[in-house]
């Protein structure tokens, strides 16, 4: 490990035969100069490894690859596409640009010459899109598409074609009668394919191989959806090959998958929660890379005062513009991921005035903004632009990770956390794809998690990175699925087994419900019950489109829960650098109407929420305090918005809302300490509505570290006296009905998780809280009451008992240790 005072120390002798581009360096620089670089990591070059290609393989396919630019495979893609090729499932966990499209286009590109056919899933249209040039240039090696046959049998060809929701009617029916190769997404096998197997029976009945691309895209609540999706179409399957006399006879075993994924733990346990199928994992990347320079970069402290006259740190987002700008100036291309999409356009909007500042109009045509909801034709140029090199410096939302193929890029400044360990390898390998010298840089938001990340390192380099959380058995979520499979074909005793264990008690309730009859031993959807089918990306009900008043132009879409919070009326909503005025807002037609234009502020909607214990399912014991898992009814209203200064985000008046409350029934876990602890730390002085405030702020900032979820996936509630249980409470709950996993993550590793909370309160260099420990971004209640000393204190009282999740070590690990651990004051579990 290089440390950043030897990096500078090095620099002057080293810069003449540096491999790194001239913006890199002089980034680094500045980093080490200033302090803000507080960790540097070198990765070495990898050399990659070659294998044969397999003997099953037809020339032709062979000779194919080759005039692609893949002479020979590396070795995990022959290690995948042999393992396919013996009937296994498969899952490929390799890093990002280590080919994975060869492992599983070997395999499915064969079977599809023998007579087969092959589905290909994606997360986005636009990554399907992407993928469909991919095979078409192979299939131009093969002669495809070129007339001929319609597939069936021996000597077929290769026809592939994408389905989604743009493709007209025609296309769709030619793609049915001719497609070997189909691309599509969950979505449009949930709400299409699916539901009109019959149609599709031709395809299906010669469906051999299904690859599931990006599958660590499916976590949480769209995972638990299409882990649904994907034993529906393992059924619909076997069942045209029973019926037809396909590959393997009508056991749901029919199909195989080949899975792709970015590098994750338990890859294998993660094939099995998505397919509910065992598979193989494929693990050793065989690909090369060029050298990688990785750093953890903290923004400076400012001279402004924020709430409550806390600190204020420079945000992440605004030192990624310089840092953007500069690059710009250097001739060295770069992307910025920005975790909203308000921010992804702040940021191109302030590297652009930075530019201009400095007198270097000319390049601020090179900064431009990319983030979902854009429409296509916006998507499309930008991506021109980049490819033509017109466009150097992207500031963009995680959504690009799961589109389009961009490559080039010397730098990538990744402005915050991105939530898992897996997403922030995923986007630091954007950089260097052709093998040059490259930089990534974690640039540290002002929030508990960041904070912890960027002076704990350990607890992010050289550790596995995290397995997918998603859970297929959530009632909300497994319910409308039984209802499409019914509606897709009977339900039977085989298939409740797929479905997994909480499917016959599910059905059973259905049944009661009327929407399921039982005829002859198998369940039937009841025909007037037919329910619209449920959205796959968890908000359910239709997006909300933000139109532009004046001229009637759709200026992008949201799901409606963010439109409550973000484009309520008068909320100020930004759109590639300009600045609108929400006017308002109507759920009932799902659109929002706005004006452009500055109004010198920005806003943050203030939400009331009640939290109702509905079932408590575990509990832990530590001493007087406990940890418990559950469900609870939480009742949420967007009662009000502010509006902020937008430098400081310092309030400048409030104003009423009137939009419905909205009611989540969800999964909880929840901290308490006993009835004598509570006098204890009340009687030594502890403010503890401000302490069960903090922590729970705190803690949910952390959650991420244990469970793979996002800070804004996961609610709140904290109070020190709660009615049902009477304590000290602190409630973390998931945000999406039926929950998402998260919550229970949190309960399961509660020890190391409220330890890691501890450290990031106490490591903070402020005084009595700030939002890089204690204040929340997204707090309903203006970040009051809050107590710093008090959080420690509370949460020194409930880690007493508890047990080390490490034992032997802090849970941070690490040699700066020592002096955080001190303040836990009589914590016998730590060292
Ligand atoms: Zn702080
Ligand atoms: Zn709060």
């Amino acid at each position: 490990m290089l440390d950043p005072d030897q990096l500078a120390a090095d620099e002057p002798a080293n810069s003449a035969d540096d491999s790194r581009p001239l913006g890199v360096r002089k980034m680094l620089d500045l980093g080490a100069a200033t302090g803000r670089l507080t960790h540097v990591e070198r990765l070495p070059e990898r050399q990659g490894r070659r294998a044969e290609w397999p003997g099953w393989m037809p020339i032709e396919l062979v000779t194919a690859f080759g005039h692609a630019g893949v002479p020979a495979p590396w070795t995990h893609q022959a290690e995948a596409a042999e393992l396919a090729w013996a009937g296994e499932n498969v899952i490929m966990a390799t890093g990002t640009a280590s080919g994975k499209s060869v492992g599983y286009l070997a395999p499915a590109l064969t079977a599809i010459m023998e007579g087969a056919t092959a589905l290909y899933l994606a997360p986005t249209r636009a990554l399907a899109a992407d993928q469909l040039g991919l095979v078409k240039s192979l299939g131009t090696g093969l002669g495809a598409g070129q007339g001929g046959g319609h597939g069936t049998g021996r000597g077929a060809t290769l026809r592939a074609a994408v389905v989604d929701s743009d493709t007209s009617f025609s296309e769709r029916a030619s793609a049915r009668r001719h497609a070997t190769y189909l691309l599509t997404t969950p979505d449009m096998l949930h709400y299409g394919l699916l539901p009109q197997h019959q149609r599709w029976r031709g395809f299906f009945r010669r469906l051999r191989f299904v690859i599931v691309d990006e599958c660590h895209g499916y976590s949480g609540v769209f995972g638990s959806h299409v882990a649904q999706v994907l034993r529906r179409l393992r059924r619909v399957a076997a069942y045209h090959h029973g019926s037809a006399g396909g590959f393997g006879g009508s056991s749901p075993q029919a199909v195989q998958f080949i899975l792709a994924s970015a590098t994750i733990s338990e890859p294998a346990k993660c094939a099995e929660l998505l397919t509910g199928a065992t598979a193989s994992a494929v693990t050793r990347n065989g690909a090369p890379r060029g050298p990688m320079t990785f750093g953890l970069w903290e923004p400076p402290l400012t001279s402004t005062r924020g709430v409550a006259g806390a600190p204020v740190r420079r945000s992440a987002i605004a030192e990624a513009a310089t840092l953007l700008a500069d690059l710009v100036r250097d001739g060295t291309p770069a992307l910025a991921f920005i975790r909203s999409r308000r921010g992804a356009e702040a940021a191109a909007a302030a590297a652009k005035s930075k530019l201009t500042e400095a007198g270097d109009d000319e390049l601020t045509h090179r900064v431009a903004a990319y983030r979902s909801g854009y429409l296509p034709e916006e998507r499309r140029q930008l991506e021109d632009g980049l490819r033509a090199g017109t466009i150097t410096a992207l500031a963009a939302t995680p959504a690009l990770e799961l589109g389009v193929n961009i490559t080039g890029l010397d730098a990538v400044l990744i402005a915050g956390w991105p939530g898992t360990r897996a997403a922030l390898w995923q986007q630091a390998g954007r950089a260097g794809r052709t093998g040059r010298d490259c930089a990534a840089i974690l640039i540290a938001r002002d929030d508990p998690l960041d904070t912890y990340l960027v002076h704990h390192p350990q607890a992010l380099l050289h550790r596995p990175v995290e397995a997918t959380v998603l859970d297929p058995t959530n009632p909300y979520i497994l319910r409308p699925h039984l209802c499409a499979a019914a509606a897709e074909l009977p339900l039977d005793d085989d298939d409740l087994t797929l479905f997994g264990s909480a499917a016959p008690g599910l059905v059973a309730e259905l049944a009661e419900r009327g929407m399921l009859r039982n005829r002859g031993g198998r369940w039937h959807l009841t025909g007037l019950r037919r329910a619209p089918l449920a959205s796959l990306r968890g908000s359910g009900g239709p997006p909300v489109r933000i139109v532009e008043e004046s001229t009637g132009r759709l200026i992008g879409t949201m799901d409606e829960p963010s439109a409550h919070v973000l484009a309520h009326a008068g909320a100020v909503y930004p759109h590639q650098g300009d600045l609108y005025l929400v006017k308002s807002l109507d759920l009932g037609d799902s659109v929002a109407l706005v004006e452009a234009g500055d109004p010198g502020y920005v806003t943050s909607a203030r939400e009331l929420t009640e939290l109702t214990i509905t079932a408590e399912h575990r509990r832990i014991d530590w001493g007087g305090a406990a940890v418990h898992f559950g469900e609870v009814e939480v009742v949420r209203q967007v009662a009000a918005f502010t509006r902020r200064r937008p430098d400081t985000g310092q309030p400048i008046g409030e104003e009423k809302l009137d939009l419905p409350s909205r009611v989540l029934r969800t999964r909880a876990v929840w901290l308490t300490i006993a009835p004598e602890q509570r006098e204890e730390l009340a009687a030594a002085g502890v403010d503890l509505p401000g302490a069960v405030h903090a922590i729970e702020h705190a803690a949910i900032g952390l959650l991420p570290l244990v469970a793979a979820c996002d800070r804004w996936d996961v609610g709140g509630v904290s109070t020190d006296s709660h009615a049902q249980t009477g304590m000290v409470t602190i409630f973390v709950y998931d945000g999406h009905d039926g929950g998402a996993g998260f919550a229970e993550r949190g309960f399961t590793a509660a020890a190391q998780w409220l330890r890691s909370t501890s450290l990031a309160i106490s490591d903070c260099e402020c005084g009595a809280g700030c939002p890089s420990c204690i204040q929340s971004p997204k707090c309903g209640n203006g970040n009051e009451p809050l107590s710093k000393s008090g959080a420690l204190a509370l949460l020194d009282r409930m880690l007493a008992d508890a047990p080390d999740p490490e034992k032997g070590a802090t849970p941070a690990g690490g040699e700066s240790g020592g002096r955080r651990t001190a303040r836990l004051r009589g914590d016998r579990a730590v060292p």
